[in-house]
């Protein structure tokens, strides 16, 4: 049977996720949980997860059971940790399986704890110092404690919280970690490995906590900085690319897409096989963004449609149709996009839509 080739794909480097968790590595100097929640930002969860899979880390961070059971059903056998809150019915499909959830409230405790009976469940102790999103505020710890303590169903082998300014508030952010140096060396630790760990990519790339050994990053994995001056280390994992289905020769006054941008001059416009219904965001039209065509930065024009956009080359001495043409990429970033689109990396990254085919490298 003859298959046509895919009108947008996304090429994924699996050698350059291996140099961004170097990096991470060396920065932090500590463990690293490499975070694969939301099929890894977008870059498939089971490819990525195998590729991480030999690199010795504790942990892959997922969001829920049901990211988990892929990846072990996918034969990986690097622990789940699931970075959230659970929900009662998940609770005892991760105790079966061993995944490490991390305990939010009394009502987690006293769950896992019948849970554990027969064999003690390993789980790490969540604290709120700030992000507001799940774990015990500062006060409710010692209870917390008290409970785990009473709960030979439960294993505590670690700790965990989140920064929820660590790219904006330097000031808060120092504040977070050194209370949370300050309560991590009450925590007792009876098991060993046991893991203490709060910082994400920006945490880890701006910030130290004396008392973590363990740093969860997800963004900088995939070769996104979420600072802009510290990008150049970084190699971005993921290249979204699309092709030129024809080239219009449209007189100056023409309308182009939905809306009918006028166009300014005599224009020789391209279409590309790529629109909002692959994740590539509407929110970019009329923003001055650029698509990257045989080297030269060339403008969008007008809306972005569900499945084409409209893209200027007049300027473009060589192109023609089936001509590739990066979205974005190493030599045009993701975070750059995302600014235009009033947006944030993590969100472009993972709503590239399943018809964008993932090709791994
Ligand atoms: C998503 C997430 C991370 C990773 O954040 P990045 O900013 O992508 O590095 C780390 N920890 C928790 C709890 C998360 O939810």
């Amino acid at each position: 049977m003859t298959e046509s080739p895919p009108r947008a794909w996304a090429e994924i480097d699996l050698s350059a996720l291996l140099h961004n968790l170097a990096v991470a590595r060396k920065l932090s100097g500590k463990e690293v949980m490499a975070v694969i929640k939301a099929g890894a930002y977008g870059h498939g969860l089971e490819e990525t997860a195998r590729a991480l899979d030999d690199c010795g880390l504790p942990f892959l961070g997922v969001a829920n059971a049901g990211e988990a059971r892929r990846v072990a059903r996918a034969g990986i056998k690097t622990t789940p940790y699931i970075l959230g809150a659970t929900l009662p019915a998940e609770r005892a499909e991760i105790a079966v399986n061993g995944w490490t959830p991390c305990l939010c409230s009394l009502d987690e405790i006293a769950h896992f704890n019948q849970l554990g009976r027969a064999k003690p469940i390993s789980a790490h102790l969540a604290l709120d110092t700030g992000m507001g999103r799940g774990g015990f505020l500062p006060d409710q710890i010692p209870e917390a404690l008290v409970a785990i303590k009473s709960s030979p169903g439960i294993k505590l082998t670690g700790i965990g919280s989140h920064l929820p300014v660590a790219d904006e508030d330097e000031t808060f952010t120092r504040q977070q970690i050194a209370l949370y140096d300050k309560i991590a060396t009450t925590i007792p630790q009876d098991h060993s490995p046991f893991h203490i760990h709060i910082s994400n990519s920006a945490g880890l790339m701006k910030y130290r906590s004396v008392t973590s050994n363990l740093v969860r990053p997800g963004l900088l994995l995939y070769g996104i900085s979420p600072f802009p001056d510290e990008q150049k280390q970084l190699k971005p994992v993921m290249s979204l690319k699309t092709r030129i289905s024809v080239i219009n020769e449209l007189p100056k006054g023409h309308g182009v897409s939905y809306g009918r941008t006028l166009l300014t001059r005599d224009t020789k416009a391209a279409v590309l096989g790529i629109g909002y219904g692959d994740g590539y965001p509407r929110s970019l039209s009329e923003k001055g963004t650029k698509v990257l065509i045989n080297g030269t930065l060339c403008p969008l024009l007008g809306r972005v449609t569900m499945d084409q956009i409209i893209v200027d080359v007049t300027e473009l001495s060589k192109c023609q149709p089936g001509d590739e043409a990066i979205l974005f990429g190493a030599d045009l970033l993701v975070s750059d996009l995302a600014l235009k689109a009033g947006s944030i990396p993590w969100e472009l990254l993972t709503q590239i839509t399943p018809r964008v085919e993932r090709r791994y490298l």
